[in-house]
């Protein structure tokens, strides 16, 4: 196989490397053989393998670190995958605009340190964030822990450049705070999970480094007087992280790495202010109080970084964890907030008339949960009750006015679903999209829209 135009080293063919660029971390959905692989040094090979993929009619799976969830970055048989990870440069940090510009393949975590070691902040902080790509953040829209204040990844893009179908690049937005020329296309590929075109550069917004934290853990014995603990702190305040554990996920972090968390706790919420100096202990006690009102068998508030950041570790391992404990799925919903009680009731629910484990944790302050289904591989039934258990979640998600998929995206994982949340009618005006931006239809086809 020959690719005119590639940089020397970028294009690889060796079947056993090929096998770990083939599937993202999302462990139900299928895969297919890729043909090659394109390591781009640069934009002009992202041009190259584009021109080649339209010209033989080649599909071209974009692949950042492949730690999604969702099967949006699995190989198509005879595709070729084109992964952006060796384009990490940090252009530019600019601390008069505010502004970051970097390849798609820098580190979540590398942008964050850079930007704090000139005094910034970039806020948006997926659980993966030492691992995950900026450009995989930008095509999923990726959610974190501090989202409940600081928003999602599509609040940080102020403007992108990406390669088209065609081959064309396409700039989209620029540094300005505001910017209203014209249609928003840099929403339209923000969550547009590779479909749409590849990103190449993104212009990122940065804010001034934070105050640190203070840390606020409750435990409940009830799973859903946690979840009623959700909805009156986010209305009491604007904590900078507000998670929930329930005590399978508590058991599964404890067995993978002891963190001193209580095993004996049904639920446990992890709730951070970053006020500042006064206006942050005022803050906790108003979380404290609002925990107190649902319910809480045990509150304590510390203004120690250490003992917040060895916590906020104990919740960002929680899919680690699970993924150790043997079958596991992992569900991605959303509900507004007021109805975050109803949703854990109904993961508990589910387990039970499916014969299944639960563990129900996620960015609760965001109404965005993650209810993992543990089953026993050797078990030849188990799959089968923990792929209902998955669909039922997804079914109480959506009758509780909530949505599919919070922020792993649709990729292979939800693609059977999404007609059911955004009707016919949204699903046309998205085919509509696609086939404007790729004719050829060659851009990680199969995945979201079908
Ligand atoms: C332990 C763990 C914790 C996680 N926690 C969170 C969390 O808190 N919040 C959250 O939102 N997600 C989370 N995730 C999921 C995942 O990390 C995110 O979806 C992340 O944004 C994916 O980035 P990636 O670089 O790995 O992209 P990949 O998985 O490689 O790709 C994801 C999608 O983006 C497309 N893509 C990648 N790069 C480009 C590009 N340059 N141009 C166009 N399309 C591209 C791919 O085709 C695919 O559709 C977690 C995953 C793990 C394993």
């Amino acid at each position: 196989m020959r690719i005119p135009g590639l940089s020397d080293g970028a294009l690889v063919t060796d079947p056993d490397v090929l096998a770990g660029y083939s599937r993202d971390r999302d462990p139900w959905s299928p895969a297919g053989t890729p043909s090659a692989l394109v390591r781009a040094a640069g934009r002009d090979d992202v041009v190259a393998v584009m021109n080649w993929a339209a010209a033989h009619r080649v599909p071209l799976v974009p692949r950042g670190a492949g730690s999604g969830l969702a099967g949006a970055a699995n190989a198509i048989d005879g595709c070729v995958v084109l992964s952006l990870e060796r384009m990490r440069a940090i252009r530019e940090i600019d601390d008069a605009d505010l502004v970051a510009v970097v390849e798609p393949g820098v580190v979540n975590a590398d942008l964050k340190r850079a930007a704090a070691a000139t005094g910034l902040f970039y806020a948006p902080d997926p659980g993966s964030f030492e691992f995950c790509t900026i450009g995989g953040n930008v095509a999923t829209n990726a959610g974190g822990l501090c989202c409940v204040k600081y928003g999602v990844t599509r609040d940080a893009v102020l403007g992108l450049e990406v390669v088209l179908a065609d081959g064309r690049v396409l700039r989209t937005g620029g540094r300005t705070v505001k910017d209203v020329a014209g249609l928003d296309l840099t929403r339209l590929f923000v969550g547009s999970e590779g479909m749409l075109g590849v990103v190449t550069e993104v212009t990122l917004r940065l804010l001034p480094a934070r105050p640190a934290p203070g840390t606020l853990v409750a435990t409940f014995d009830d799973l859903v007087c946690a979840g009623d603990a959700v909805s009156r702190v986010v209305a009491s305040g604007r904590p900078s992280m507000c998670e929930l554990m329930d005590d399978v996920t508590i058991a599964a972090v404890e067995a993978f790495r002891p963190m001193g968390l209580d095993p004996s706790a049904r639920a446990l919420l992890l709730i951070q202010s970053d006020a500042g100096p006064g206006a942050c202990d005022l803050e906790c006690e108003q979380f404290s109080a609002a925990c107190e009102k649902a319910g809480a068998t045990f509150v304590m508030a510390t203004q120690d970084r250490a003992e917040g950041e060895l916590l906020t570790a104990a919740r960002r391992m929680a899919v680690s964890a699970l993924e150790a404990q043997g079958g596991w799925v992992l569900d991605d919903v959303g509900v507004p907030l007021s109805r975050m009680a109803d949703l854990v009731a109904a993961c508990g629910a589910v387990g039970e008339r499916h014969g299944v484990q639960v563990a129900t944790f996620g960015h609760a302050g965001d109404g965005n949960m993650h209810p993992t289904i543990v089953f026993d591989q050797d078990d030849p039934g188990a799959r089968d009750r923990a792929r209902a258990a998955f669909d039922a979640i997804v079914d109480a998600a959506l009758q509780l006015g909530g949505t599919i998929t919070g922020e792993h995206g649709v990729g292979l994982m939800k693609r059977r679903h999404l007609v059911r949340q955004v009707g016919e009618v949204h699903l046309d005006v998205q085919r509509a999209v696609k086939e404007a931006l790729d004719p050829l239809g060659i851009l990680n086809p199969g995945k979201s829209l079908g």
